[in-house]
């Protein structure tokens, strides 16, 4: 038998073995330890993290084990502490969910549970009152042995993030709509700009060949018609665009309402008797016959509801109804409707006539023209005007439309000042239609057919000594040599820039044209050219082309007052004063005495910078003024006054200037007179 003999050396050897065993467990047991506390530390750090993420794991039963710090806040408890024990049920009660919105988050728990699968998706949530979308995933918690044991749920608020996306589908949809509506638009433009251009070609063609006759005359009118067109569609363009960069600017005045409504009505008249329609009309009486307010806007409002009650109606009859909803003492309501017979509007379609460019069937399918515009601006406009608009219609039955404005009743001081300036325009009639030989008007102007037109237009009101000059170089040499009454000024020259012009001759002292009234022509609507022009002392900017009834306006604000009326109005003065010769004469001896006072008494106010004077002092001469007969003083006061109403500080100083002139002049006069 064999026996092995261990020996004490082998012993100690086996030791050194086991102990270098024991140091290299040690050893991992350490690092095991660390690495443990790790992750202990690595977990803390993720639960307690500041992130936008919350997680939480639970029970088969639903019942929260654990959570993050976020988790907790968002329901409302200080510390994760406190969310744990809670489940669904709990939580629903807290913050007010639905019980069926609770059973179908649980469900979802169930579903991860056996089915074993990650569940993500949206979910809306009520957290503090607020709604919040999260989105969502759960997945099944599992134990050592891979067994599930509960759900672990991971949540990221993506309310913010939804918002926006909402937000830019609405505006995507929005652009696309738009741009079908361009589309549509262009179409429709180039149908309806190639028909009066057709016009506008053909006519001048024939004209151009057919010896002078009823042909010519005809002819003549249907391309002024056609270019009307042309104008109309192109202002209805550039107002829409000035409407929304907020360029549009409606002053606020006195207006009889009446008086707007029968001028509206007069221009559809003919087209509704030609149709064979019948016309409606009610006016409510109780409206105050004067009101206060932007008279422009309520014209555009009935003139495009007018305008297509007539063009869809081929049958039938057109109504119009203004009536009085409410009187305040310092305000009125009133209610608009304006209905037809004619072809109506699908109920589907009545919103989105209002839209910018609808129209419910293209300019070249149907004979209606139109830009799609009307009603877009109308809308914008009532809104402008505090009030709404309703639509009731049904195809083949005829549109009704109702709309409510209101507008203000004028103080004492407000109707004063419109009084003064009916006087003037209750003259102007007559003033223009005299013969004007001592007016000097300077033409600067490069294209012939403008030329030809504008002079044309001057001569028909009886102005024709007219310079023209295509250089604005020549326009300065001009300018300087000779005293003009009023310049019409284009600001494309070939040679130099309109305002650099203008400028030259406001700034020369020597220029007997320095105060002379300068009005500038364009052909583009931009309100920063009428700022820089203003700025420039240019006294209007008109854009082209100039139509007749803008040369009588201007020519009636800039030459009407001073040139044609009589300096004293004797019969005026004595049918003001009760037809009593004596005290009539009295009258001008007070006058006599009182204008210089006014002169003087404004020139100091001025010079001590106190407008607030300057104002009642000129009010003041306009209330005497009613009771004399000096009407160029009468009518340059009133002119004044709108001047210093709508604070436009160059008017004021050029029309006091012509102010105290004309008191010169009434005085001398008077003097004269003995
Ligand atoms: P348009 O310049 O085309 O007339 P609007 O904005 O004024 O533009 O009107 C938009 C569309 O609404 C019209 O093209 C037409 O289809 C419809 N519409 C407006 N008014 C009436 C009406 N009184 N009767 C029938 N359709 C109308």
């Amino acid at each position: 038998m064999c026996s092995m003999k261990i020996t004490q050396n082998d012993l100690e050897q086996q030791v050194v073995q086991l102990e270098g065993k024991y140091k290299q467990l040690q050893t991992k047991y350490q690092a095991l330890q660390i690495s443990e506390k790790n992750i202990r530390i690595y977990l803390k750090n993720i639960m307690e993290a500041n992130l936008p993420v919350t997680f939480y794991w639970m029970d088969k039963e639903g019942t929260f084990l654990g959570c993050n710090e976020m988790q907790a806040l968002s329901y409302g408890f200080q510390t994760p502490e406190e969310f744990i024990g809670k489940n669904i049920y709990a939580l629903g009660e807290m913050h007010g969910w639905d019980k069926k919105l609770c059973d179908a988050i649980r469900q979802n728990d169930i579903e991860v549970m056996t089915t074993g699968k990650i569940l993500s998706r949206e979910e809306k949530t009520v957290l503090e009152g607020n709604e919040r979308i999260c989105l969502s995933y759960k997945s099944p918690l599992l134990d050592d042995a891979d067994q599930c044991i509960g759900v672990f749920g991971f949540s990221v608020d993506i309310t913010e993030r939804k918002v926006a996306e909402v937000a830019l589908q609405k505006a995507l949809t929005a652009a696309e709509a738009a741009s079908v509506a361009k589309t549509e638009f262009i179409r429709n433009m180039s149908h309806d700009i190639r028909t009066p251009l057709t016009g506008i070609i053909g006519m001048a063609d024939m004209i151009s060949r057919v010896p002078d006759t009823e042909i010519t005359k005809d002819s003549a009118l249907d391309i002024h018609q056609a270019g009307r067109a042309l104008l109309n569609l192109l202002n209805e363009i550039i107002e829409t665009t000035q409407l929304e960069s907020g360029d549009m600017l409606h002053k606020k005045g006195c207006f009889q309402l009446k008086a707007t409504v029968d001028a509206l009505i007069a221009i559809f008249k003919p087209t509704i008797k030609h149709k064979g329609l019948k016309l409606e009309v009610f006016y409510d009486d109780n409206i105050p016959h004067i009101l206060f307010g932007q008279e422009l806007l309520l014209h555009r409002i009935i003139l495009n509801l007018l305008g297509n009650a007539v063009k869809f109606t081929d049958q039938g009859s057109i109504s119009l109804e203004v009536s009085l909803l409410q009187k305040k003492t310092d305000k009125v309501s009133l209610k608009l409707v304006i209905k037809d017979t004619g072809i109506g509007i699908p109920v589907d379609k009545q919103e989105v006539i209002f839209d910018k460019f609808s129209r419910l069937s293209a300019s070249y399918a149907t004979p209606h023209k139109g830009s799609g515009l009307g009603l877009y601006m109308v809308k914008e406009f009532i809104k402008k005007l505090g009030g709404d608009i309703k639509v009731s219609s049904a195809p083949g039955r005829g549109a009704q439309f109702i709309c409510t404005v209101q507008f203000k009743i004028p103080t004492s001081t407000q109707l004063k000042k419109y009084q003064s300036h009916l006087i003037l325009n209750e003259i102007a009639p007559t003033i223009l239609n005299q013969t004007h030989h001592k007016v000097r008007i300077l033409l600067v102007e490069d294209n012939e057919m403008v030329q030809k037109a504008t002079i044309f237009n001057l001569t028909s009101w009886g102005y024709d000594e007219v310079d023209v000059t295509p250089s604005g170089k020549q326009a300065i040499h001009n300018t300087l040599l000779k005293k003009y009454d009023l310049i019409y000024l284009d600001l494309g020259l070939p040679d130099m820039n309109g305002k650099d012009v203008a400028q030259f001759i406001r700034q020369d002292t020597h220029s007997p044209n320095q105060h002379t009234p300068i009005i500038a022509l364009t052909a583009h609507a931009d309100e920063k050219i009428r700022k820089e022009c203003v700025a420039l002392e240019i006294n209007k900017v008109l854009l082209k082309p100039l139509l007749e009834e803008d040369f009588k306006k201007n020519l009636l604000e800039f030459l009407g007052q001073q040139q044609r009326l009589p300096i004293i109005d004797e019969l005026l003065w004595v049918k003001r004063c009760g037809n009593d010769v004596q005290l009539a004469k009295e009258t001008q001896h007070m006058m006599l005495e009182q204008l210089p006072r006014i002169k003087d008494h404004t020139t100091a106010a001025l010079k001590e910078k106190n407008q607030a004077m300057f104002n009642q002092l000129i009010h003041q001469c306009e209330s005497e003024l009613l009771y004399c007969g000096l009407p160029v003083l009468e009518a340059t006061t009133a002119l004044l006054l709108i001047a210093i109403h709508e604070n436009k500080q160059e008017e004021v100083k050029t029309l006091y200037q012509t102010f105290c002139d004309e008191i010169d002049r009434a005085c001398q006069t008077l003097i004269k007179k003995g």
